[in-house]
């Protein structure tokens, strides 16, 4: 160990605060490089390597080519606006997801100055002494002074499953994650410079495709290739009929642009980036767009007790003792927690038992540990007296603990443990679970050749209370009026449990079940009785696995909190996998979102946030698909009735910004509806048939207005370019309709929503009677008769919805 030290110029007792600042400027910050995101330019640049805006640019070209420079300016102009709009958007979105990423900082527990301390890993350099503890990643390569029963997963590195065992004087690399055990460690190479630093482009990026994103791109395919076959046909129609080449190109082309809904994944990516935003701003970090998606639909979350749906603040408040000095010799000795500035460092069990213990100090050397783990729910330390003989000193969940006594000891008279006794012992566990306390049963003996955890002396036992949060009532009420059931899992004594879930309101009609009756149970057995339980208490974390499957095989979307190692697996299978803030890393890892706080009602909050983005998506999903839907039925339309084209290209191309500009973005923004969390959630897919129904529907309805109205002005012998900018307008004010169709039923005023479609109109309106408008859009004014006329077909949309959302559920 000494040799070890002296190599790195350190100490035990850590770096001096000087030394950790001179040695960063030599060494850097500890961190891996990674993939640099597009720059700004090429993102920009980016938004140009696109089919329809190439036809556009070639359209351009050809118009300018024909002397037309009027709208091959136009046509140019409005590639502009598409690539600074799809620009924004992206940037915007790179922007959010780069911030959530800096919020993600790794934390290192190192000792500097003989001070044990959690700081951003980044900080970490050379010599620097780093405490593992089980679920920690190596936050750098480490060589180790001192190891306990410390078993590394390396196989990111090696690709061998297998976990590997460490002691002292091995190293320990970086990002290897400890499976168990603890150790402590000196730095040996930071940042680039370690074993995983070496290797290039480790750090894979996730695709960050959703399922609704590939739904939403699949119909965008569909509608595109419907558009162009429509594009074709029309273009080789009206060439037959004599119209110019040129012309009729620029038809086609701004067709296709008007029908295809290619500003969609666009709007779809920024909407949900913005909501991870929003998320993160209370406290749940969302890891993946999909999560967002996910969250919206959950039915079903599965959560722990202490410290997500209590405060994880505990405090010994009970006790009873056969021995009172031995049981705080225990309580202190048996003990990981450090008490800095009253403060607790570690596990909170274990610290709240060391402040009600600490009197009683008196430093035996620790010769050897079996850690804590939730499975055995016990921990035991062994000791060195100062004549040599070892002592085993065993902490645990009371009435297991009581299962490996065979002695009690009664103020230092030691005698064998009775039937009565265990009797009194367990009505008195009875007793202090009953007032909702997380109890400890204290045992020891002197060492010998049996395996520690047996034959051991009882001593007493500890109650603990560690009270429920407050905002988790409120939270646990919310979800039930929202359709989500909520469900305890926790490695707590089945009364203590009991206690606790009745005051938050989660046990009410269901049952509560023991993790040692789980396992009795068949499969089938378990499965029919799944739904109407409601507190799994005692349960093992390797449990939680069978718990996730069988609510999924109910069809539920699960989100499982978690924050020890054992966690990671169900955190991997559940639909939404939750960690704890102050988890470890390893569950942190599998999660898809983080709790900062802890907090229960963050993960409610979460839901709610995911179920308004829900609607918002589908609000603009269905706004603009419609209208894609409406614009190519309309052509189509006019087409079969071998009436001339209703819309000129530039017509289009302003088309095309009127749905994928203001009041689409708005749509986006709406406020949350009234009912948000007083309905059943949603089963998770937004283009149902009924919704692709509706599409459908809105769209014809627009396109038959359309056509009804053009042929019947054109009917009426008025000249053509007067018929146009009438159906022309028609259209747009029908895609305004529209557009407030989709309009939240929100406490939130929609005053961007209707400020989109307010400046949408003032457009509209400049263009058909602005005289230099007129020229570029080829309109003429129009008079009131006509606008009554367009203001009541268009408002059919809006009658139409209402009897579709009465007629199609
Ligand atoms: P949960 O986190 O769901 O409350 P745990 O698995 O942490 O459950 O704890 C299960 C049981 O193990 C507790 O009821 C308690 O009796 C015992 N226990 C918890 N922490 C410790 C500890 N640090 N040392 C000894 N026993 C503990
Ligand atoms: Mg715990």
């Amino acid at each position: 160990m000494k040799d070890i030290l002296t190599k790195y110029k350190t100490s035990i007792d850590g770096l001096s605060s000087q030394e950790v600042i001179k040695r960063q400027e030599i060494y850097g910050l500890n961190e891996l490089e990674e993939k640099k995101p597009t720059p700004v330019y090429m993102l920009f640049l980016s938004q140009f390597v696109d089919i329809l805006i190439a036809l556009l640019l070639i359209a351009a070209i050809a118009a300018y080519a024909i002397g037309d420079v009027i709208d091959a300016c136009v046509i140019i102009l409005a590639v502009l606006l598409n690539t600074i709009l799809g620009f924004i958007q992206e940037y915007r979105s790179q922007k959010a997801v780069e911030t959530l990423k800096s919020m993600m900082v790794k934390r290192a527990i190192v000792k500097r100055e003989n001070h044990v301390e959690e700081i951003d890993s980044k900080l970490l350099t050379v010599g620097d002494i780093v405490i593992l503890e089980e679920g920690n990643k190596s936050p750098a390569d480490l060589t180790l002074i001192e190891a306990k029963n410390l078993s590394c997963d390396e196989s990111y590195l090696t690709g061998e499953s297998e976990s590997v065992l460490k002691e002292a004087n091995d190293d320990v690399y970086m990002d290897s994650s400890v499976l168990s055990g603890h150790a402590i460690g000196v730095v040996k190479k930071i940042g680039m410079d370690t074993e995983i630093g070496k290797i290039a482009d480790i750090v894979q990026e996730e695709s960050d495709e959703t399922p609704l994103k590939e739904k939403v791109g699949k119909l965008g395919k569909i509608l595109s290739a419907i558009a162009i076959v429509v594009c074709i046909a029309i273009f080789i129609l009206e060439l037959m009929q004599g119209t110019e080449l040129v012309e009729t190109f620029m038809t086609a082309v701004s067709l296709a642009v008007a029908a295809i809904p290619e500003g969609l994944p666009a709007v779809l990516t920024l909407t949900l980036a913005l909501g991870m935003q929003e998320m993160a701003k209370s406290n749940a970090i969302v890891k993946k767009l999909l999560s967002v998606e996910t969250l919206g639909s959950c039915t079903v979350i599965c959560s722990d007790k202490t410290g997500t749906l209590t405060e994880n603040k505990m405090t010994v408040v009970d006790s009873f003792y056969t021995n009172k000095d031995k049981t705080l010799l225990i309580g202190n000795l048996c003990n990981n927690a450090v008490i800095n500035d009253g403060e607790v460092i570690g596990d909170q069990t274990d610290g709240a038992i060391l402040k009600f213990c600490k009197d009683s100090k008196i430093n035996y050397e620790r010769v050897d540990e079996i850690p804590f783990d939730s499975n055995r729910k016990m921990m035991t330390t062994i000791h060195r007296l100062d004549n040599q003989k070892d002592i085993v000193l065993t902490k645990g969940a009371p009435e297991l603990i009581i299962d490996k006594c065979k002695y009690i000891d009664n103020d230092g008279t030691i005698e064998i443990i009775d039937d009565k006794t265990k009797e009194m012992l367990s009505k008195k566990i009875g007793e202090m679970s009953g007032k909702a306390l997380r109890v400890i049963g204290f045992a020891y003996k002197d060492y010998d050749e049996n395996p520690p955890e047996e034959d051991l002396i009882f001593t007493g036992l500890l109650g603990l209370i560690d009270p429920p949060r407050d905002s988790a009532k409120k939270a646990v009420e919310d979800c039930i009026k929202a359709g989500i059931k909520v469900v305890m899992i926790t490695g707590d004594h089945e009364k203590t449990a009991c206690a606790i879930a009745k005051h938050l309101g989660i046990l009410t009609d269901g049952r509560i079940i023991t993790g040692a009756e789980l396992n009795d149970l068949s499969d089938d057995e378990y499965l029919a009785i799944a739904p109407d339980i409601q507190v799994y208490a005692r349960v093992k974390p390797v449990q939680k696995m069978r718990i996730v499957e069988a609510l999924k095989q109910l069809d539920n979307i699960v989100a499982m909190t978690g924050d020890g190692i054992n966690d990671a697996p169900a955190l991997k299978k559940a639909s939404i996998g939750v960690a704890m803030g102050n988890g470890t890393d390893v569950a942190k890892e599998s999660a898809d979102m983080i709790l900062q706080d802890n907090n229960f009602s963050t993960i409610v909050k979460a839901i709610e946030e995911g179920r308004k983005i829900y609607d918002n998506i589908k609000r603009f999903v269905k706004f603009q698909v419609s209208t894609n839907v409406g614009a190519i039925l309309t052509i189509v339309g006019t087409s079969l009735l071998s009436l001339p084209i209703p819309f000129n290209p530039v017509q289009l191309l302003w088309l095309n910004i009127v749905m994928d500009g203001p009041p689409a973005q708005t749509l986006g923004m709406e406020g949350a509806e009234k009912n948000l969390m007083e309905r059943p959630p949603e089963t998770g897919d937004i283009l149902t048939k009924s919704t692709l129904l509706k599409i459908f529907l809105s769209g014809l309805v627009m396109a038959l207005g359309t056509i009804c109205v053009y042929s019947y002005k054109l009917s009426t012998g008025i000249p053509t370019k007067k018929a146009m900018t009438v159906a022309f307008t028609l259209f747009v004010i029908y895609q305004l309709f529209n557009a407030y169709n989709g309009k939240s039923n929100s406490d939130a005023s929609s005053k961007y929503l209707y400020m989109g479609i307010i400046l949408s109109f003032i457009l509209q309106v400049l263009i058909i009677y602005l005289p230099q408008l007129q020229l570029i859009f080829r309109t003429t004014s129009i008079d009131l008769a006509e606008w009554i006329l367009i203001m009541i077909v268009a408002s059919t949309i809006i009658i139409a919805e209402k009897i579709m959302n009465r007629v199609i559920q």
